[in-house]
């Protein structure tokens, strides 16, 4: 089909509407959660939290020392005894009161999660925080019941847990590890990511809030160092990491020899790809959904689009016309779609990505959009003409930023949504359930969405194939990471 002159959509003007920031009450600083109780850190060093979107300081948090990592798991390990003993239906009603409190005080803690990470309300609000509960409650469903979950009649908590996550959606992968650890009745040492530990330490103290004994949860904030002293502390039974996949290969050669179990949830270049049978407004909305989705911060983003080469014309026409609708900027803005890039490190990654794009002969195309002047940011970005030798079709740009290739049949489709060092996720858009199946079949991804994409659920195991990392979460499956089995 012959391409179709762009038009210009019809805009509509939006008059701001900023959630309020005064439902959130942000201390000037904060020590580390050890043994119930906030501590400075052992060299009282400390480090700034920055908003992205301003660049203004939020607060300063502790930076833990090897001697504060020792302390916290140390504390976790004592209350193991106590915690791990207690039946489970009484682990259940601690994590029900947990989830309780995550949906009273959700507005706050969207409002705070948008503040430090940068992703807008309205994804902090309709996506992350229900989420957040959601997993919660799941797991304290299970906590009772895990004689029935498939590992054997008793199966046994492995004891203390050390977890390390990433920027991108900090409260939601604090509530993956958690959950599922206090449920098979581990003890925890979380450590969140040196961009975003605000909501990690709200986190804290909705566990005092809920009465959860001292020791249980433990959370110490601090950089790589920090995180290499947790998965390497020889009192660790359990390391679980989501990141990158660089840092993911560290830790197995850490944890390598040691009796430690590990699961490692790495980084992702998936395939979204869309047939010329496919609903293009339908697809459309998920292409969109699949990459600008916080900022295509997503380690299942949908980046690579592979578009039957019939349909492409309509099909770019359709999603350029959808982009410029996109509505960069504010975070806390509740028409806000794209919000700030995390930090300024990863601005340049994303830059010199995009950069290589160009260099290397692809087409780069973004809509008209007015940045803002103080903050990190990027505007949605396609890259068309993209071949599978690109680095911006094969390296994970973590950002905004969509690189489009072509096919003509299923089997090429396949190849290439394979021809990747990554396995986390894919996407399928076709009228034909015959379609999906056989696709869905040959994929090598943890994940297969059909005719969507990012859709995220408590009771589904997540995880992935190759360099993506191995170990799954979510779901019962995700119970077998913290159980002796
Ligand atoms: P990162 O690997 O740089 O950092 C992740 C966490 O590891 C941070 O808390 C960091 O402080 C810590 N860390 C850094 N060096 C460490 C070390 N040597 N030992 C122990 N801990 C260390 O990743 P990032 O830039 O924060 O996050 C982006 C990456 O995370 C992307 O690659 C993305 O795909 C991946 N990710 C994966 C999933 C998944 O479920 N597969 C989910 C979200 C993000």
């Amino acid at each position: 089909m012959a391409p179709t002159t762009p038009t210009k959509p019809m805009t509509f003007a939006y008059a701001p509407a900023p959630e309020s920031r005064s439902v959130v009450d942000i201390a000037p600083s904060y020590g580390l959660f050890i043994n119930g109780e906030f501590t400075e850190a052992a060299d009282g060093k400390v480090f700034k939290t920055i908003s992205p979107s301003s660049e203004e300081v939020l607060s300063e948090v502790a930076q833990a020392t090897a001697e504060d990592v020792d302390r916290a798991v140390k504390s976790a390990r004592k209350a193991f005894e106590s915690w791990s003993a207690l039946p489970g239906s009484e682990r259940a009603k601690y994590l029900f009161r947990i989830a309780r409190v995550i949906q009273e005080r959700s507005r706050e803690l969207a409002v705070l999660e948008s503040l430090d990470n940068g992703k807008p309300i309205r994804e902090s609000r309709d996506a992350d925080l229900p989420l957040v509960a959601a997993h919660f409650f799941y797991y304290a469903g299970w906590a009772d019941k895990l004689a029935h979950a498939g590992y054997g009649p008793d199966p046994r908590p492995l004891g203390v847990a050390g977890q390390v996550i990433p920027w991108n959606f900090p409260l939601l992968m604090l509530a993956w590890k958690i959950a599922p650890a206090l449920a098979a009745g581990n003890t925890v040492v979380l450590k969140p990511a040196e961009t975003t530990p605000l909501s990690a330490l709200f986190f804290a103290d909705i566990c005092r809030q809920a009465g959860l004994p001292k020791g249980v949860v433990n959370i110490i904030t601090g950089d790589g160092a920090t995180g290499a002293e947790l998965v390497g502390h020889p009192g660790i039974d359990k390391v679980a990491f989501t990141g990158s996949t660089e840092v993911g290969k560290a830790i197995a050669r850490t944890v390598a020899g040691t009796s430690k179990k590990v699961t490692l949830e790495l980084g992702g270049k998936a395939a979204n790809i869309v047939f010329d049978d496919a609903p293009i407004d339908q697809a459309v909305e998920g292409i969109v959904n699949g990459i600008f989705f916080n900022q295509g911060h997503v380690c299942c983003a949908g980046s690579r689009l592979l578009v039957q080469e019939s349909v492409q014309d309509e099909l770019l026409d359709a999603l350029k016309r959808r982009m410029r609708t996109l509505r960069v900027g504010d975070p806390l803005d509740k028409n806000t779609d794209v919000g700030a890039i995390n930090s300024a490190e990863q601005l340049a990654r994303i830059r010199t990505l995009a950069e290589a794009g160009e260099a290397e002969g692809a087409e780069r195309w973004a809509p008209d959009c007015e940045l803002p002047g103080s903050g990190f940011w990027f505007a949605p970005t396609l890259f068309t003409g993209v071949t599978q030798a690109h680095r911006i079709a094969r390296e994970e740009i973590f950002g905004p930023v969509l690189s489009v290739l072509t096919f003509r049949t299923p089997e090429e489709a396949v190849a290439k949504a394979n021809n990747t060092p990554y396995g986390l996720s894919a996407g399928i858009w076709t009228e034909k359930g015959s379609r999906i199946l056989w696709m869905a079949s040959r994929l090598r991804a943890g994940v297969v969405w059909s005719n969507t994409f990012n859709k995220f659920d408590p009771t589904s195991p997540f995880g992935g194939y190759k360099e993506s990392g191995y170990g799954r979460e979510g779901g019962r499956h995700g119970l077998e990471a913290y159980l002796d089995v």
